[in-house]
């Protein structure tokens, strides 16, 4: 199967120009000017981009967590993925208690088997190194093209680790060439708050994010970056919300330290005024870190544009508000924190970024797919359009509007973060590895079509598969 996709303008991180894109296979084969092949379907993408396929690094499927278990499962998280543009993600396996990280990646693996709509990889979450998991194994697992090491220093009792555990697990990384991921919160404090809250009788969503203060998230920040210095780990800070973790980061790069940051589409948008909503509405946006006063929104499209923050990824981890966030409807604590958001950060990111003049169409490419895959052993394999990449690509229509809500998005959550937000520019054909994905707002491809994506080591290049000469 051939495609020849004519006349758009091909966006990358670097590139701006109107041209064809012919695709053999699975991957891109010629790119030029009015090219003059044969192709056994020709795509006109005149007026449209023409995009690398987005990744994101950050994401939960069907996941059990606080309770129950996320609402999206492999198939409907993906499928909600391919409609946004986003034809490879890296999900978290979590290691649970006592069992070994083999043991675990086969039990996430199975959970996609057979479900897979766009390509994936995984991140290991260590939660637990004293039985099950060793520090053995873990210098073990980007042998198997799992390249990052997550690990929570919040959710105490649940997720969180010791330093004894961030520590060695950095050093662990060091030397096998993995990439650290921190959830960047201090949970022993965030553990009294919230126990001295729900004492005074503070019961409401709100509390979640006035018992989990900026300062908490600086704090963490601040130390996993000065460890992970020691350690001569290389670092990626995930979802960062405000000017308290901005700022050591962005001192962090300034020095030339091996540090990255992330942050997440909804925290350009969210805030306390959501949380604090009425009637238990509040509880769509509990998720951690929490929703931000306003003033942050400008130090996150500051830090985007300056490369403070490197990628933009969703946190994806979808629950139903009627039926799984009403478990916490009388103790905030109880509520699972988590957002969807897999299928609009394409859409909002243009339309908010791009199209409000905040960061240019070639740093949007940037932030949602070539950072993200360079940084997780994907590209040049995925993340940009040249040749011998796979053709992960997106034709995107700038002029077609599209209005966000859950009624017409593919999560199964029952709501969504940006309900009845307009957007100008949605992504109109998606393709994953030369196959037709999505088109004409219907799943065209089959459950199946997705593949775990072995990720290179830290700093290493994931070679596009050659064609066998
Ligand atoms: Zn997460």
């Amino acid at each position: 199967m051939s495609v020849l996709i004519k006349g758009g303008r091909v966006i990358t991180a670097a590139d701006d120009y109107v041209g064809d894109v012919f695709v053999d296979g699975e991957r891109i084969s010629l790119i030029g000017e009015s090219l003059d092949v044969a192709a056994d379907r020709v795509i006109d993408a005149a007026g449209k981009y023409v995009l690398p396929g987005c990744i994101d690094p950050h994401t939960h499927l069907d996941m059990p967590f606080g309770g129950t278990v996320t609402i999206d499962d492999v198939e409907s998280g993906q499928t909600s993925a391919a409609f946004g543009g986003t034809t490879c993600h890296v999900d978290f396996v979590i290691q649970p208690q006592g069992m070994t990280f083999g043991d675990a990646l086969d039990e996430w693996k199975a959970k996609a088997d057979g479900k897979q709509v766009i390509d994936m990889g995984y991140h290991m979450a260590i939660t637990d190194l004293k039985n099950g998991g060793t520090l053995e194994e873990l210098a073990t697992l980007p042998e198997q093209g799992v390249t990052s090491y997550k690990l929570f220093m919040a959710y105490k009792g649940a997720l969180m680790v010791d330093d004894e555990t961030l520590f060695r697990t950095m050093q662990v990384a060091a030397q096998s060439g993995a990439l650290v991921m921190v959830h960047a919160e201090n949970g022993d404090v965030i553990d009294i708050l919230v126990r001295e809250a729900l004492a005074a009788g503070h019961t409401e969503p709100l509390y979640h994010a006035l018992t989990r203060p900026p300062e908490a998230e600086g704090e963490a920040t601040n130390r996993a970056i000065q460890l992970a210095h020691l350690a001569g780990a290389p670092l990626y800070v995930v979802h960062v919300t405000c000017r308290e973790a901005v700022e050591p980061i962005a001192r962090a790069r300034d020095a030339g330290w091996n540090v990255w940051g992330e942050t997440c589409t909804q925290y350009f948008f969210n805030s306390l005024d959501d949380i604090a909503k009425p009637n238990f509405e509040g509880a769509k946006y509990v998720y951690s870190p929490p929703v931000r006063d306003k003033s942050n929104w400008d130090v996150l499209w500051n830090a985007v544009r300056t490369d403070a923050l490197s990628v933009i990824s969703t946190d994806h981890c979808a629950f139903l508000w009627d039926g799984q966030k009403t478990m916490g409807r009388d103790d905030f604590s109880k509520i699972p924190n988590g957002g969807p958001g897999l299928e609009n950060r394409l859409q909002m990111i243009h339309e908010f970024g791009v199209r409000h003049g905040r960061i240019s169409l070639n740093r949007m490419v940037e932030l949602l797919a070539t950072n993200p895959a360079k940084l997780f052993g994907l590209y040049p394999r995925k993340g940009t359009i040249a040749v011998g990449s796979d053709a992960d690509i997106v034709i995107f229509d700038p002029e077609r509007t599209h209005t966000i809500s859950a009624a017409t998005h593919h999560s199964k959550s029952d709501y969504n973060l940006f309900e009845g937000t307009e957007v100008t520019g949605t992504p109109e054909l998606v393709l994953l590895r030369g196959q037709v994905l999505v088109e004409n707002g219907e799943l065209v491809a089959s459950p199946g079509v997705g593949r775990f994506v072995a990720r290179a080591k830290f700093g290493q290049e994931l070679v596009p598969e050659r064609v066998p000469a």
